[in-house]
């Protein structure tokens, strides 16, 4: 089945063709980025304008790079929650007019396992996709989670924080040291001309039990030492280094740390801050250590995008899941809630 996928949770607008024989047919993301820089933050409102704005020609954009009519689609899957709540109306809203007007059925994604999935949305010539059970890590700009995936569609919450998301402390950290917003991937770039080992930080809750996480606790510290150093460009680069390594080993322990507690030797990761070179090697590392293997997806889909939305939404429309016709978005929504996908 040929599947539109349509992701509006937050302040990217994406949009992708998934097809079940033939694997991603076509995929476009727009970036409200510009829009939202000049505020140092999503502003929800504008959100909502420009998904209205921006989301029927990248419908129309990546049919025509799939090649296909609107009546060529089986499905419509669109992102449900969480997420901001008039952002995601437009998605949903969008999705089941279009799906009512081909008579098609339409499904609601939950966002975490649009990204969960998101390893899984592209074959490893060399190792396959990666198979439940496994561990996926979720690090996004709102989710730090650890979770057991017992089949696709059983999920249970292993680890997750207690207050930032790791994405969000990457951007918190780069805006308090004078980067434009959003400043997670310019940090991520700083920290390449910074030298290792010249700030430590702690690496956050690593020292007892547990799969939990915390990093606003690491913002400050990485704020006293900015504040107490030259603030020249080495220093900043420096200081990045510090902290990304702080987070990408903290990241590294705890994963770690479940694959023993789930006796797994699988992980996969997704989310925006899958896509840090720096974390990429060092989870990498440890697989190669332990015998086990990582999956992440390509960058571009680590980030929010259209086509881990279409995937997940074709996964379920496959074993016969679907929405009825009304239109319900869900903002807050526990990954644990949901139904297990079987196909027979
Ligand atoms: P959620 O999925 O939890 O609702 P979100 O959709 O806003 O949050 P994503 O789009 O998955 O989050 O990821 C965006 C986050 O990823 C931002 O916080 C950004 O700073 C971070 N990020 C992106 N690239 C990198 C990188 N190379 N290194 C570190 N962080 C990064
Ligand atoms: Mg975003
Ligand atoms: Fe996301």
């Amino acid at each position: 089945v040929k599947v539109l996928g349509i992701e509006t949770s937050c302040d990217e607008t994406g949009v992708a063709v998934y097809d079940t024989a033939a694997g991603l047919r076509a995929h476009a993301v727009y970036s409200q980025i510009e829009l939202h820089a000049q505020y140092g933050g999503v502003v929800p409102e504008l959100a909502s304008r420009d998904h209205v704005r921006k989301l029927l020609p990248l419908i129309r954009q990546t049919l025509a790079e799939a090649g296909l009519e609107t009546a060529g689609i089986d499905g419509v899957a669109y992102t449900a929650g969480p997420g901001l709540v008039g952002a995601l109306l437009v998605g949903a809203g969008v999705a089941r007019a279009l799906a009512w007007a081909l008579d098609v059925p339409a499904i609601g994604v939950h966002h975490m396992e649009g990204h969960l999935l998101a390893p899984l949305l592209e074959d490893d010539p060399a190792r396959g996709r990666p198979e439940p059970p496994f561990v996926a890590l979720l690090v996004s700009g709102g989710h730090t989670q650890l979770v057991h995936v017992a089949a696709i569609g059983r999920y249970r919450l292993l680890g997750e924080t207690l207050d930032d998301a790791a994405g969000e402390a990457f951007d918190k950290t780069a805006k308090l040291m004078g980067l434009p917003y959003p400043g997670g991937p310019q940090l991520a770039a700083l920290a390449e001309r910074g030298r290792p080992g010249a700030f430590r930080f702690a690496r956050p809750m690593t020292d007892r039990p547990g799969l939990d996480f915390s990093f606003s606790g690491l913002k400050t510290q990485v704020l006293l030492a900015w504040q107490g150093s030259d603030r020249g460009e080495q220093t900043r680069a420096d200081i990045a280094r510090g902290f990304e390594d702080a987070v990408v080993e903290t990241l590294a322990i705890k994963c770690e740390r479940a694959l023993d507690a789930a006796g797994c030797e699988t992980l996969v990761v997704a989310g925006g801050v899958g896509a840090n070179k720096r974390l990429r090697a060092r989870l990498e590392d440890m697989a190669h250590r332990r015998g086990g293997r990582v999956s992440f997806p390509r960058p571009a889909f680590c980030t929010d995008n259209g086509a881990m939305i279409a995937f997940a939404g074709a996964l379920r429309l496959q074993a016969g899941q679907h929405d009825t016709a009304a239109v319900r978005v869900t903002p807050r929504w526990d990954m644990a809630s949901l139904a297990p996908v079987t196909s027979e």
